[in-house]
């Protein structure tokens, strides 16, 4: 490189640090704001209900909508849309000169796990937590300790915020919530970051699945979307399973048991004997983490005559899912043999996608956010979801949508738990990747 660009390359670099620097300081958020905002959010009881089919599957999570939008308007946002279904849809329009920034959503869910009572939750705020144990004072027998969750060493001497032992906390995902809320306040208070519209949507049902069920992606009207739906600071996720069901309906012979030798073939004893089968130190959830996949039975439903099995068929490839049902169609048809007779269908369902397969298409919709991690002063942990998420499903509708931290910890436990500090530099890394696709819009 020659001698002059290398000073101009070093120059614009020198800018650039400024520039940053510069906005840094800019950026005020409002602890105390964010920190009531959140108390706020969980002491609405917004549990969702996996045995419901209604949209939402259950109507107190529109408690929490209504509060939103009325909170997003009394801001000041004019374009504030709520719907039977419980989601939100609210635009802050860009404040930039330059026309064609792609418009950029911000997604959370207001529902909490059906795993863990989300009523009458009393969220407790926890100022310099000292690194003593936290006994949870409505159920002395949950405790919070460093030893069993090292993360909260990181947190000695800041504010955490916790449940009172009979609940969840609800920090997934009302920290989302609260983040994007305060990230809006903050643009607006702050006029001088410049970016383009800014897109707001929160679902509901997003704990039972059905999170975009009923999602109008007009309403959305986003380019590139981000989850607040992760979990230590500074993780970024734009990797999920991809993920299949899959069901083997057995067949067999009936005939009265009196006189039943040589002919009756009973199902669910071919059920049993599949299972039975399946490997035991392997392809399973419970021999498996990092990037392997599994298979995993799930239900079994039956009388002799007739017998099913659902499973869950998970890998971050999609082109290995097929190997995986192959390999479980074989060994059931293998069991199916010894027995003449008997028949069996296997029936493979799609349900969701890798992100990453959408993702690595647009891979600065990952970088930007990276960058905003850097600029908050974070080192970017990028992480796989072993599971789906909200943003798996939307970047398969058109919404190429990565995972970014907010804090949570224990999730769906009574002793979920979440760090002030975190969701702060979560707020301040919205506000960077806010400016940081106006940045890089020419
Ligand atoms: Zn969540």
């Amino acid at each position: 490189m020659g001698c002059f660009l290398f000073k101009q390359k070093v120059i614009s670099r020198l800018i650039h640090y400024f520039a940053v620097k510069r906005m840094l300081d800019m950026i005020q958020i409002d602890k105390a704001a964010l920190t009531q905002r959140f108390m706020r959010y969980v002491q609405i009881d917004t549990q969702s209900d996996p045995n419901e089919n209604s949209h939402p599957s259950t109507q107190k999570q529109k408690n929490l909508s209504r509060l939103l939008a009325e909170e997003l308007t009394t801001m000041g946002i004019q374009e504030v849309v709520t719907d039977e279904f419980g989601y939100v849809y609210a635009c802050l329009p860009g404040n930039s000169s330059k026309k064609n920034i792609p418009a950029i959503c911000f997604c959370s869910h207001v529902d909490t796990a059906p795993d863990c009572s989300g009523t009458n939750v009393k969220p407790i705020l926890h100022q310099h937590y000292d690194g003593n144990d936290v006994v949870l004072p409505d159920d002395p027998s949950q405790v919070l300790s460093t030893k069993s969750f090292p993360y909260l060493q990181h947190h000695i001497g800041h504010d955490i915020i916790t449940a009172s032992g009979l609940t969840l906390l609800g920090s997934d995902d009302k920290a989302g919530v609260a983040i994007i809320m305060q990230t809006v306040q903050t643009l607006m208070d702050q006029p001088a970051v410049l970016h383009g519209d800014i897109r707001i949507v929160f679902t509901p049902d997003e704990e039972v699945g059905r999170g975009t069920a009923k999602i109008d992606m007009q309403k959305v009207g986003a380019r590139f979307g981000y989850t607040l739906d992760g979990g230590e600071a500074g993780s970024l996720e734009d990797e999920t399973f991809s993920a299949d069901g899959a069901t083997i309906t057995i067949e067999g012979v009936i005939t009265h048991p009196g006189y039943a030798k040589n002919k009756l073939v009973n199902a669910m004893k071919i059920a049993g004997e599949i299972l039975a089968t399946l490997p035991k130190n392997e392809w399973s959830p419970e021999t498996t983490d990092g990037k392997e996949g599994f298979v995993h039975p799930v239900s079994l439903n039956g009388i002799s005559e007739k017998a099913s099995i659902g499973f869950i068929v998970r890998d971050f490839s999609t082109a290995e899912l097929t190997n995986h049902h192959k390999r479980l169609r074989t060994l059931a048809e293998s069991v199916l043999a010894k027995y003449p007779g008997a028949a069996m269908q296997y029936q493979a369902q799609e349900q969701y996608r890798n992100m990453y397969d959408v993702l690595q298409q647009y891979p600065h919709v990952a970088e930007y956010a990276a960058e905003a991690i850097n600029r908050a002063g974070l080192t970017v942990k990028k992480e796989s979801i072993r599971g789906g998420t909200d943003g798996s499903r939307l970047s398969y509708m058109g919404l190429p949508c990565p995972n970014i931290f907010t804090g949570m910890q224990n999730i769906h436990s009574k002793l979920e738990w979440v760090g002030v500090k975190d969701m702060l530099k979560a707020v301040e890394t919205l506000v960077h990747l806010s400016a940081i696709w106006e940045e890089r819009t020419v």
